[in-house]
């Protein structure tokens, strides 16, 4: 098996000697992802200590999915646990060990906890069965999931499954995992209300971020100092028009009992577009378009231009094609959560979250783009907005 794929970008951290704990180290990270970060969006590595703090990696089911777990390979240092190191690379140092331990190559090793686990208990989450989303890797994009499907589907276990709108499923003898407490897991948001947001950077300043307040009132949610706020976006009303004329297709498509354009809104990413998009268009294009997305859907890049190819881009490079708007729906992946640190404190403003988040902005060609959450926050969001949203707790915070 061969895996091809840049390194990741590294971004500098805190260094362990840094007069923090490693909670704190955890939160003040993820914190300069979001401000200090070139492409923020791409979080840095965070100590692997500081993020099991972060995350509830203490759930994971008995060992009865793809493989029984065991502690034969406890003490094996994970010498592919280096997140400026390429995939290919990792998967050689994995290979011969457990599957688990190759899923945990497979993963992006930036233990940025957005999966809602750290890469090790996410690998064996897939593994013992107890987690069936295989596609929850931000940092690690398309290239990990390809690796994580490939491993999933070379183990004696019955092949993988699409399910629709990403919830790519393994079946296994899986067990249902524990249920997560409302309000403080990815998997059981609750409803928030946007407040206010303030600019804190000078106009003509490169960059924007912006103070966001959050209340809290009605959700049941609390927090500490130290804690994550993930926070479910909607994509650009503007971008999901461009899509549905470009694919001319009606924005009340009954999707089930919503419309299509409720859909492309609020339930899929409208940003990489996934490897079945490609697949869809092979299907429903000929000659050396068909060809072209085939190369596509298996990760090639016959144009030199498959990095910057979201969904809107894959159409108009494919222009004319119209598919089906349910099967349209079905090959995209879901809009997934995004995390802040939260910088306020609930002695100081009871009942509020407070959030610095950078507006994420780029150009590619002639279009600029936005990142989802923080364009949402900085620019769309009115006092009043409702949000599902969810505490990401880091235990133990001095
Ligand atoms: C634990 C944790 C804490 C965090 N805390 C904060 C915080 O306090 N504040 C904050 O602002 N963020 C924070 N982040 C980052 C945050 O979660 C989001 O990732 C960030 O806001 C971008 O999300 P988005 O939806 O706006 O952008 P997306 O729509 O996800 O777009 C971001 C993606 O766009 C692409 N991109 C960005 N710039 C370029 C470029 N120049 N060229 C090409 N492609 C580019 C990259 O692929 C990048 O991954 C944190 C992340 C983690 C994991």
């Amino acid at each position: 098996m061969s895996f091809s794929a840049p390194p990741p970008a590294v971004v500098p951290l805190l260094p362990e000697s840094a007069p923090f704990t490693a909670e704190q180290r955890a939160w003040l990270n993820g914190f300069f992802v979001g401000i200090f970060a070139p492409g923020a969006g791409t979080p840095m590595p965070i100590p692997p200590d500081a993020l099991a703090a972060l995350t509830q990696s203490g759930d994971l089911a008995p060992p009865e999915g793809l493989e029984p777990q065991g502690n034969a390979d406890a003490d094996d240092g994970a010498p592919w646990h280096d997140p400026s190191m390429s995939l290919e690379d990792r998967m050689n140092l994995a290979e011969g060990r457990p599957l688990r331990r190759r899923l945990m190559a497979a993963m992006a090793q930036q233990d940025c906890g957005q999966c809602g686990y750290v890469c090790e208990t996410y690998a064996d989450a897939i593994a013992n069965g107890s987690e069936k989303r295989l596609n929850l890797c931000v940092p690690g994009a398309k290239t990990t999931l390809r690796a994580i499907k490939t491993l999933v589907e070379e183990t004696s276990a019955p092949p993988a499954k699409a399910e629709p709108a990403t919830s790519t499923m393994i079946p296994a003898k899986a067990h249902a995992p524990a249920p997560k407490p409302l309000g403080y897991a990815r998997e059981t948001p609750v409803e928030v209300t946007f407040l206010s947001r303030r600019k804190l950077t000078k106009e003509g300043s490169e960059k924007s971020a912006y103070h966001i307040e959050f209340d809290l009132e009605g959700s049941g949610l609390d927090y500490a100092v130290g804690d994550s706020f993930g926070i479910y976006p909607e994509n650009d009303p503007a971008l999901v028009d461009a899509l549905l004329a470009e694919i001319r297709a009606p924005a009340d498509f009954p999707i089930l009992d919503r419309s299509l354009r409720d859909v492309l809104l609020s339930d899929v990413a409208l940003n990489s577009a996934p490897d079945a998009l490609f697949q869809l268009l092979s299907y429903i294009t000929g000659g050396d378009r068909r060809q072209k997305a085939k190369q596509l859907a298996l990760g090639e890049d016959p144009d030199g231009d498959a990095a910057h190819l979201d969904v809107l881009g894959a159409f108009e490079k494919f222009p004319g094609v119209r598919p089906d708007p349910e099967a349209l729906i079905e090959c995209l992946d879901a809009l997934q959560p995004r995390l802040y640190s939260i910088s306020s404190s609930p002695k100081v403003t009871p009942g509020r979250v407070s959030l610095t988040v950078d507006h994420v902005r780029y150009n590619i060609g002639e279009r600029l783009r936005h990142g989802v959450a923080s364009s949402f926050l900085a620019e769309r969001a009115r006092e009043g907005t409702k949000f599902r949203a969810y505490v990401q707790k880091a235990h133990d915070f001095a």
